[in-house]
């Protein structure tokens, strides 16, 4: 059987690899050049989906190249190139033109006037599906075959083979891996001879506003879970122990979260909701409750919640389920009741900021620049390789400019891959 070798494939279907492929399609249309895109997920775009608060804040309304570019620091030399291709205004254009109406907010931020990273999406799968993109999903790519300085082949889990003249790498970087980031496309690269920036963001401790965290200060709980919010909606769930400081939580689990509520908080508030007795379910806890109560029915409310929850939060707990604590266990109403059950299941903590993580030199990890030719996204190393979106180590601010580096990187490569 005659094997099948693609002109361009395309690692990772995310804003990057997505904007390539179409791109590279777009432009290979005439020659019936034959584009295909690998993703791991079932669908494409996971991350896409949850960016700005599920809103996307595609780019930072900056018309002006060099002043743009000032807000990737250090990396806004090799950038220029790129950007002096496809930047903002390009950008933005290329979304109007497809129908996603756009419309800027504070700081500059660029969001669909839809609101929703929906459409951002369907602008993108359907520029692929003008070019005739072939998309393959649940499609775990392991890494290559080289042979000297060129990818003859890609290795798929299923143990099938791939073989394609060009390739573009958008695996992404490791931030939130349950949406597909998971970062091996940094080992793949490794191998090939490329030097990979380590990530070093820091694992820090978490600030809260509210006050009465102060008052907690040294105490520990166990067994407890811990569910970040933004915008109402439910982000991650940890399941561990907690430590109260006086400015704030601490402890194995927070400083494994740090990072990605350092994340989310360039999105906008974040609220982590502290459940005490995760194993328990409402209705078990309202049987419990009404055992206690009747158990302890001439007590104080404050003397005998402490055999339930850990006796430190007792009075925070009937703080914020507006219960008299000199109430008298018998007195407590129903209301009361499923108040304080909610309280017990979801302490809403208000974060203020990660700790000290102003002082520590983030950087977000990935393919040294200096390997990159940025005039086309080809890398200096693997003649037949382009990299395109967070694979780059590029530091960079909140306000779309995670998402822009993804369209002019994406379309750069799309674009030279072709007519080279
Ligand atoms: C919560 C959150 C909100 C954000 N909001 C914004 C925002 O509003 N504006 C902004 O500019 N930036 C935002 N960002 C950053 C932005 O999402 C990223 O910069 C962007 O998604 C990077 O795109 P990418 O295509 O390079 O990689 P990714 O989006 O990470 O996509 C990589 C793709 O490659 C796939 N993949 C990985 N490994 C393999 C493999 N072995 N085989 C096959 N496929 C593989 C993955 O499944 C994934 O689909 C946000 C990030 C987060 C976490």
């Amino acid at each position: 059987m005659e094997k099948t070798v693609y002109d361009v494939v395309i690692i990772g279907g995310g804003p990057a690899g997505m904007m390539a492929a179409g791109r590279a399609a777009e432009q290979g249309l005439k020659d019936d050049l034959r584009v295909l895109l690998l993703e791991k997920n079932e669908s494409l775009g996971k991350k896409l989906l949850i960016t700005g608060g599920g809103r996307s804040n595609i780019t930072n309304y900056q018309l002006d190249v060099r002043t743009f570019l000032k807000k990737y620091k250090d990396s806004d030399k090799f950038l220029f190139s790129a950007f002096s291709q496809k930047a903002v205004k390009e950008s933005i254009e290329f979304f109007n033109e497809k129908g996603m109406a756009t419309k800027v907010e504070a700081e500059n931020r660029v969001f669909p006037v839809s609101d929703s990273a929906q459409s951002v999406w369907d602008v993108l799968v359907e520029y692929m599906r003008q070019g005739n993109v072939e998309i393959k999903t649940n499609t775990v790519v392991t890494g290559f075959e080289k042979e000297g300085n060129k990818i003859v082949a890609i290795n798929l889990k299923n143990k099938e083979k791939i073989f394609a003249k060009k390739v573009i790498l958008a695996t992404g970087g490791t931030s939130r891996p349950e949406t597909g980031s998971t970062g091996e496309g940094f080992n793949w690269l490794k191998d090939l001879g490329h030097n990979i920036i380590p990530s070093n963001e820091a694992l820090v401790p978490i600030a809260l506003k509210d006050s009465w965290v102060k008052a907690l200060s040294g105490a520990t709980l166990q067994d407890i879970k811990l569910t970040t919010f933004q915008n109402n909606q439910k982000q991650e769930v940890h399941k561990s122990k907690l430590l109260f400081t006086h400015f704030g939580i601490s402890g194995p689990t927070i400083l494994n979260m740090s990072k990605d509520v350092g994340e989310l908080l360039k999105y906008g508030d974040v609220e982590i909701r502290l459940d005490l007795l995760p194993s328990f379910d409402h209705g078990m806890m309202n049987m419990r409750l009404q055992e206690l109560f009747k158990l302890d029915d001439k007590k104080k409310i404050k003397n005998s919640l402490g055999s339930f929850i850990p006796s430190p939060l007792v009075d925070i707990v009937l703080k914020l389920a507006n219960i008299d604590p000199e109430k008298i266990n018998n007195a407590v109403s129903r209301e009361e009741r499923f108040k304080l059950i909610d309280v017990i299941k979801g302490i809403p903590m208000q974060v203020k900021e990660l700790l000290g993580s102003d002082k520590a030199v983030v950087s977000s990890g990935g393919v040294d620049l200096t390997e990159v030719d940025f005039k086309t996204m080809q890398s200096k190393i693997i003649e037949n390789l382009y990299l395109v979106g967070d694979v780059l180590n590029i530091d960079r601010p909140s306000g779309g400019y995670s998402l822009q580096l993804c369209w002019t990187t994406g379309w750069v490569a799309g674009s030279h891959i072709v007519d080279k």
